[in-house]
């Protein structure tokens, strides 16, 4: 009999705020797709940022998860207690990285160079999405010399990491086998299928430090999802663009990386992404509206197409289950598009 592939997922909500309707989907999807397939779902935290990361944000989500009836394995994982380990793989990575002492003004003036593009990415429904990258880096810091460098040593810098293509000058110090990477990357996504993004269209050089210290999403995500095994990442379609970006971080480290599957985002009716604004989709607040989660999970069944009551996500895996699905069938998704409007009350 042929192993299958033990599938580790994760949940990876940020406590900066309250879930919303929007998170729900993404989390029921991630989910669904690992107790399908009798995987193990990890929860990680991530507190990354200390200003913004609030105890009552993680209690909430917790009670959302609780609510919704999504369980998840093993302990909770917090990146707030993770920050020697992402020092380490900085120092692992020190070859490739370089201090960025531009400001923020001199960021947004790069940015708006008349050569800057917005990357194009095509979904299969062939509706472009336009994911945000920050502004596009132009390697002003990259090829500083140790005497420049020597002067601005009291500026505030930020870490980042250069990304291909390499430049002749810096053949010493990177290894061989990837001087001569391409930027352009490749992968198969569960739903949008064969991508191809050049790592230049997604900002260039990107930070895995910011200049106040904190660590950057980029780096902990890959490092996270490395040390735990994850080979199943669910999430919107707007990190789309992070995705070359992590997969470099793998490429550097000699690892593979997980499988993907962008989804599609909900947004409110007038076209927007849901966020804190949108305080009646929060589902602390559905929560205090629907004693059940069946209105919350029916909902969002329906775009699965399944359109049966269902009062838990166990009894939704259970429908699943019962019409012969051994893994979560991520092709109903590419009749939403890249986005579904939401007119949930
Ligand atoms: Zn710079």
């Amino acid at each position: 009999m042929e192993d299958a592939k033990h599938i580790i997922g994760r949940l990876a909500p940020s406590p900066t705020g309250y879930l919303h309707l929007g998170n729900a989907w993404s989390f029921l999807l991630a989910w669904l797709s690992v107790r399908l397939q009798g995987g193990t779902l990890y929860l990680r935290m991530e507190d990354i940022d200390p200003a913004r990361s609030k105890p009552e944000y993680t209690d909430g989500i917790l009670e959302d998860f609780a609510w919704l009836g999504i369980d998840f394995d093993g302990d909770i994982i917090y990146q707030s207690k993770r920050s020697d380990i992402y020092e380490e793989y900085i120092n692992r990575l020190s070859a490739f990285i370089y201090p960025c002492y531009c400001t923020r003004k001199e960021l947004r003036e790069m940015a708006g160079a008349p050569q800057s593009t917005t990357p194009k990415i095509m979904t299969p429904a062939n509706r472009l999405i336009m994911p945000d990258t920050g502004a596009i880096y132009r390697r002003s810091c990259r090829f500083l010399t140790e005497e420049q460098r020597a002067q601005k040593q009291n500026q505030n810098a930020c870490l980042r990491l250069a990304c291909p293509p390499f430049d002749e000058r810096e053949q010493e110090k990177i290894p061989a086998e990837i001087f001569n990477l391409s930027p352009d990357f490749f992968f198969d996504d569960l739903v949008l299928g064969r991508q191809h993004i050049n790592l230049n269209d997604c900002g260039g050089d990107f930070a895995l430090r910011r200049s106040d210290k904190v660590w950057a999403y980029q780096l902990a995500v890959s490092i996270d999802d490395m040390l735990t095994g994850v080979n199943e990442v669910v999430r919107g379609n707007d990190i789309l663009t992070s995705t070359p970006r992590q997969l470099y971080l793998f490429r550097l480290l000699g690892k593979t990386a997980p499988a993907y599957a962008h989804i599609p985002l909900l947004l409110d009716n007038a076209g927007e992404r849901l966020a804190k604004r949108h305080a009646s989709l929060s589902l602390k607040a559905l929560r205090g509206k629907y004693k059940s989660p069946a209105p919350v999970l029916q909902y969002l069944a329906e775009f699965i197409n399944i359109r049966e009551d269902i009062s838990s996500a166990k009894e939704l895996l259970t429908i699943l289950q019962n019409s012969g699905h051994s893994s979560f069938p991520w092709h109903v998704l590419t009749k939403l598009g890249s986005a579904v409007r939401t007119d949930f009350q």
